[in-house]
């Protein structure tokens, strides 16, 4: 950093210079939409070059499962910097830490699960996920088994195709997306789309019906996959209604299907077990991870290869020769390190523990302060993932005038209050999924500061 550059600059170079993502661009370039620099963390608090410090109630971006300020990762990654910071993995090529990395995630997940293929983010494991689908049915001599289906209000990243995979127009708007061959099946979210009299079980067997009628209206001859989120993040911290994944994995085997469990945000403890998959029964064919898996002290996501798909795979290359893809930073063994470190942390301090007992207490805190209120519909989660969803009418739950901007003012209100929540795209609900680490007092700091900010702006309104 030029000295000569005094901390007033920052800001002004910030918004002179810096593109940052999903922010509105014209009110940031113009000084008009709030500009925060970050400057260190621990725990689960971070704080800006003001001195300011909030309890980070969203571990970034449902990422930071170790919470921030761990030593111990960061003398991997500089450990493994100094001897060698990277290596490709093209043609065999390996380093000692992604093969730890990956067998101990494959023994931990089990499932069936075999291999992982290495990337940097959720967006281009998913990328990848669907170029594996597609060469599998080739290889399979099935060219037309091509479609994928995933949900609205689903998240899978904003890549070209995985944008198109997300079910958020927000991520489509003026992009051109979504792309062709994605299909969008119903939202599985019962408290808003449940009908009058629909018992959960038998909503979960409507969603599974819509399901196959999507299906066989496209002909199941060209649907190659369905990719769902354990649990539903950016669409609004959605866990599954009763006996959703069940009846979901019995139509996809009905019509040779494949499962892809985007575990981006519920891998590596989240929902108080070590995977979705495993809090659900869900058996998936190819699990996407990322985020958690380094606590995003590097970038680092993967795409895991059950055994079907890799005999698949195994007779492609036997037919076709090397398999064409592969990244430069694939299996980056600096990258790796601080995974192996980020876990040993979550195995030796049992945070899926934490993330279960901690969870619970955190959702059942909120539903008692906050649960009654006149503004809120539903208080939702599992885990450490939880939400509180607004309405304009609790008897109706219509949800409230969007012009109001409901969730917005509440997560801007409370992070006057010190603590980040997050105003979640689509619906006006406030997400929370904080680091794994978090206590119990810390729990209570969120939860009497959610409810004082519902209180007071529920009076501006
Ligand atoms: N999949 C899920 C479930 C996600 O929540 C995200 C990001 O939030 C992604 C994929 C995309 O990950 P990335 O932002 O690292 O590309």
């Amino acid at each position: 950093m030029d000295e000569h550059v005094t901390a007033n600059d920052l800001e002004t170079l910030d918004r002179a210079h810096v593109f940052h993502p999903s922010t509105h661009l014209a009110q940031f370039a113009r000084g008009e939409a709030p500009s925060r620099i970050v400057t260190g963390g621990k725990g689960c608090t971070i704080v800006d070059r003001d001195g300011r410090k909030s309890l980070d109630a969203f571990a970034g971006l449902y990422c930071v499962n170790v919470g921030y300020g761990r030593q111990e990762i960061a003398d991997a990654i500089y450990a493994q910097a100094k001897e060698l910071a990277y290596f490709h993995a093209y043609a065999g090529h390996s380093n000692e830490q992604v093969i730890r990395l990956s067998s101990r995630i494959v023994d931990k997940v089990g499932l069936g699960m075999q291999r992982i293929y290495w990337g940097l983010s959720g967006s281009d494991a998913n990328e990848t996920n669907i170029k594996l689908v597609w060469y599998y049915n080739n290889v399979m001599g099935r060219p037309e088994k091509k479609k994928i289906i995933s949900r609205q209000r689903g998240y899978h990243g904003s890549g070209i195709m995985t944008g198109s995979l997300t079910g958020l127009a927000l991520f489509h708007n003026a992009f051109d997306l979504p792309r062709s061959p994605i299909l969008h099946t119903s939202c599985p979210h019962y408290w808003r789309y449940g009908r009058e009299g629909e018992s959960e079980a038998d909503f979960s067997k409507r969603m599974a019906a819509e399901l196959e009628e999507l299906i066989l209206a496209e002909g199941p001859e060209t649907v190659a996959a369905f990719i769902g989120e354990p649990v539903m993040g950016t669409g609004g911290i959605i866990p599954p209604p009763e006996g959703y994944w069940q009846e979901i994995q019995a139509v996809l085997n009905k019509y040779d299907i494949l499962l892809i469990a985007d575990e981006v945000v519920t891998g590596f403890g989240r929902t108080g077990e070590y995977f979705g998959s495993h809090t659900y029964g869900i058996e998936p064919d190819l699990i996407t991870i990322a985020k958690g898996v380094t606590s995003a002290y590097l970038p680092l996501s993967g795409v895991i290869v059950g055994e079907k798909v890799w005999q698949g795979l195994e007779k492609g290359t036997d037919d076709l020769g090397v398999i064409g893809h592969g990244w430069t930073y694939s299996a980056h063994p600096t990258c790796a390190a601080a995974a192996n470190a980020n876990l040993d942390i979550i195995d030796r301090e049992d945070l899926t523990a934490n993330a279960r007992e901690t969870g619970g207490y955190l959702l059942k805190s909120l539903q008692e302060a906050v649960g009654d209120h006149r503004l809120v519909g539903e208080v939702r989660g599992v885990g450490l993932m939880a939400a509180v969803e607004f309405v304009g009418d609790k008897d109706t739950k219509a949800a409230p005038d969007p012009s109001l901007k409901v969730g917005m003012k509440m997560s801007a209100a409370l992070l006057e209050e010190g603590v980040i929540a997050r105003a979640m795209p689509h619906s006006e609900c406030l997400g929370f999924s904080p680091p794994l680490v978090i206590t119990r007092d810390e729990v209570d700091q969120v939860v009497s500061a959610t409810k004082r900010v519902i209180e007071r702006i529920s009076e501006s309104l």
